[in-house]
């Protein structure tokens, strides 16, 4: 039997070592999730409510343990993955909710003698495929409405985090969900990405990761016509206005950019800032990307912890590298700390100036801290700049002026837009993005939709 090795990427230390599923186990799991629904998608909402929010009371309870088996496989500063599992809460209980509130309609009918109705019911087994950079939160926002709905839930957690999401699994059980109401599966991307596309008895893939799986897996359940979601890679601009209130726009654009060492698919990636502000701008971010403290997440001083590993960390500094062999001026940072005896790869927050739309940072997802500063000095030429990824999920602009911030709303091309606003992700809100950042929305009433079928019943003869 194969095995999976979990490392603590700040430390290089073996966490554990965790047995992987076989085709067959997988296969096997899949046939229990598919009877276990027979029986869940017709349990009251109520008790899937109650089920929902006893999990979420034992992910609290149990927090600062969880908290530190993510910072210890993740690398993530412990405040951080105490903020994410308070996070990961809201979508459970948020969706405990919104369990009872799947409604349907009736429709006037064209002739007296008919009645017509719509009613919603639960998709079927679902299997989610998670990223590795919020082990706990990419989870519950698809665990909570696809439970919610009725659908039972299987996961694969990422290669590098699959302990915290062991744990999650564990407190579901705990908390009452039957064993193949939700399960767990551990193994590589390739190898379980294939079995869950061609099953039967699996009626929806839901997927973060990066755009180019996501396209595969699109592509490999075509054969049997599963329900998509995807939330895939961005590339978030953040444009600073002439008049922006820069002190507070720093703030948010540490924030933004740094958080969780720079790898959220959210992060700010692209500083696009007013020429009349830019000087001050970059002068201040500068100085406060400096003032972060790199180190292990467990160190409670600690602002950015390790990236997770050297495929993370070999882009990162192809980037960097690229961008100073093309005119970049280093302005903070630079340096890539690895080591590779132990097998750990720090990158120090890092600043470009004299960026140009040639340079690979200016176009290729960015998953690392490192921030580039471009100028520009009219709005039109922000946008084009801001619109021209083939990503689209998050953006962000600066600006007290309003018929300058509703001009950005109109013609921003993101799911996601933050208006004086650097972090904008809660479980009540749609989360998602245009163009080749994914399918479908996580979060809000938007996000219980994905789960459910619509099923019409035409009632004659009356
Ligand atoms: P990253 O490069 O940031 O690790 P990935 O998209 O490769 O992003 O990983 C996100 C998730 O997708 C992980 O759980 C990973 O195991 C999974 N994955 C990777 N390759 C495949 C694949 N071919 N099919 C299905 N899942 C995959």
């Amino acid at each position: 039997m194969s095995e999976l090795k979990v490392f603590n990427p700040a430390t290089g230390d073996l966490l554990a070592t965790l047995p992987m599923d076989t085709t067959s186990d997988i296969e096997a799991k899949l046939k229990a999730g598919h009877a276990a629904f027979q029986t869940w998608k017709s349990t009251s909402v109520y008790e899937r409510a109650a089920l929902l929010n006893r999990w979420a009371e034992l992910i609290l309870a149990n927090k600062e343990d969880v908290a530190k088996i993510m910072t210890e496989e993740n690398g993530k500063p412990l405040r951080e993955s105490i903020g994410e599992l308070v996070n990961a809460v809201s979508y459970l209980t948020w969706y405990a909710e919104e369990a009872k509130r799947i409604y349907g309609r009736t429709i006037p009918a064209s002739t007296t003698n008919k009645r017509l109705l719509v009613t919603r019911q639960a998709i079927g087994q679902v299997a989610a495929i998670t990223p590795w950079n919020f082990p706990a939160a990419m989870m519950t926002r698809k665990a909570g409405p696809a439970l919610a709905a009725g659908c039972t839930f299987i996961v694969k957690p990422a290669e590098d985090t699959p302990l915290t999401m062991i744990r999650l699994v564990e407190l579901a059980h705990e908390a009452g969900f039957p064993q193949d109401v939700v399960q767990c599966v551990i193994g590589a991307g390739s190898a379980v990405g294939p079995v869950f596309t061609a099953s039967e008895y699996v009626r929806k893939i839901t997927f973060t990761g990066s755009t180019p799986v996501g396209k595969r897996l699109i592509s490999e359940s075509a054969a049997t016509v599963k329900h998509m979601s995807m939330e895939l890679g961005g590339h978030a601009p953040f444009i600073v206005c002439e008049d922006a209130d820069i002190d507070f726009v720093i703030t948010q654009a540490i924030a933004s950019k740094f958080r969780n060492a720079g790898q959220t698919c959210i992060c700010a990636n692209r500083f696009i800032v007013h020429e009349a502000v830019i000087a001050e701008f970059t002068e201040k971010f500068t100085a406060a990307a400096k003032a972060l403290k790199v180190g292990n997440g467990m160190d409670e001083t600690t602002d950015v912890g390790p990236l997770i590993n050297k495929k993370g960390y070999d882009k990162v500094i192809e980037q960097i590298n690229d961008a100073k062999a093309k005119g970049a001026t280093i302005l903070a940072g630079g340096e890539g700390l690895a080591d590779e005896a132990k097998g750990t790869y720090f990158v120090t927050p890092t600043v470009l100036g004299n960026v140009t739309l040639d340079m690979d940072i200016m176009s290729e997802e960015t998953f690392g801290p490192v921030a580039p500063i471009i100028a520009y000095n009219d709005l039109d030429e922000a946008i084009k700049i801001a619109n021209g990824t083939p990503f689209g999920l998050a953006a962000y602009f600066f600006t007290d002026n309003y018929k300058r911030g509703i001009y950005l709303q109109d013609h921003l091309d993101f799911g996601i837009v933050g208006w004086n606003d650097g972090l904008p992700t809660l479980a009540q809100v749609p989360f998602g993005g245009f163009k080749e950042s994914g399918l479908g929305r996580e979060g809000g009433i938007e996000g219980i939709e994905p789960y459910l079928e619509t099923k019409y019943l035409s009632i004659g003869q009356l």
